[in-house]
């Protein structure tokens, strides 16, 4: 049974605010093809916080999408059931104990057969995610947009930071290096041979300057081949975006991609077996006109999209 959002034509779209597109807000993800849940956790950031509004920001404005994808010509909503879990029961300033909190709240998904899809925060979360998936799957592939390859081994020597969690991903054995994916890394460094560090440890990175050579078809192809037919994690930074068209962040890069570009890539990648989606570092207070926070509802709209459409196909797994 599809869960319709209530018309607009009905009910406006400020009315009843408060979930992703206004889906049913539910208890469980039990019969459910997908579940959206919060971590708004952000005290592992190194510069800017207040991505811990980053979940109500983008659930707040996800009220202006409807539910047909006119490119991909499918209906998010048809045969696709979702509803919204609210927000783990993250523990502000503890990454631990919050840690434990998003890795029980995902794996309880995946037991309920759901796809999670969680909106940070900051990076930091993904890691309990993947520990969770990981512990579902094995270790997955990952397609990682971001301005930063977030693989450095302490920040302020500290191992758990929003820099850190694909180096402690891959140290758990959470991800597979040969089928993971870094994509839009830019930016002044430390260390000038910082995107060697992927390949290093068995990854691929493709920086920012490389993907304006190759270009956007022949960047989804690379994707495509690293990640092959292996279940795969996706994450996605909103700071992969320039902050010209996502300001609200807390470690912008500029030089980077538009919006379009963006909704480009996740469109790209219909073909791919995903089990998990997260999107984080939305900082609603360095937003204007809530322009990070529409694009990052488009972008979890476009992960949708694929989910309805390998459902149509009979390929959803
Ligand atoms: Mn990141
Ligand atoms: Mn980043």
């Amino acid at each position: 049974m599809s869960q319709q959002p209530a018309s607009a034509l009905t009910s406006p779209r400020f009315c009843n605010m408060g979930t992703f597109m206004r889906l049913q807000r539910v208890n469980s993800a039990k019969g459910l093809d997908f579940a959206i849940a919060g971590a708004p956790f952000d005290t592992a950031s190194s510069f800017r916080t207040g991505s811990r509004f980053g979940p109500s920001a983008i659930r707040n404005i996800s009220c202006m999408m409807k539910p047909n994808n006119v490119i991909q010509q499918v209906n998010i909503m048809e045969g696709l059931a979702g509803g919204d879990l609210g927000d783990f029961p993250i523990v502000p300033g503890y990454i631990h104990p919050t840690y434990a909190a998003i890795e029980a709240g995902v794996a309880q998904i995946l037991q309920d057969g759901a796809l999670p899809i969680v909106l940070g925060g900051d990076h930091s979360i993904t890691l309990a995610e993947l520990r969770a998936v990981a512990k579902a799957y094995g270790p997955v592939a990952l397609i990682h947009f971001d301005s930063h390859s977030d693989l450095c081994d302490t920040v302020f020597g500290e191992k758990y930071n929003h820099g850190t969690p694909f180096r402690r991903a891959l140290e758990e054995g959470l991800i597979d290096p040969s089928h993971c994916i870094q994509v839009g890394m830019r930016g002044s460094l430390y260390d000038p041979d910082e995107h060697k560090m992927a390949t290093q440890l068995g990854m691929e990175l493709i920086p920012a300057h490389k993907v304006r050579q190759m270009g956007l078809q022949a960047l989804l192809q690379a994707i495509r081949e690293r990640v092959g037919d292996r279940p795969c994690f996706l994450t996605f930074d909103i700071d992969f975006v320039d902050p010209a068209y996502a300001p609200g962040t807390g470690t912008p890069e500029v030089g980077g991609f538009t919006s379009y570009e963006a909704l480009e890539l996740i469109r790209g990648l219909t073909d791919v077996h995903f089990v998990g989606f997260d999107l984080v570092e939305v900082l609603p207070a360095y937003d204007h006109g809530e322009i990070t926070a529409y694009l990052a509802a488009n972008l979890v709209f476009e992960f949708l999209s694929i989910l309805a459409l390998q459902k149509k196909r009979g390929t959803l797994r």
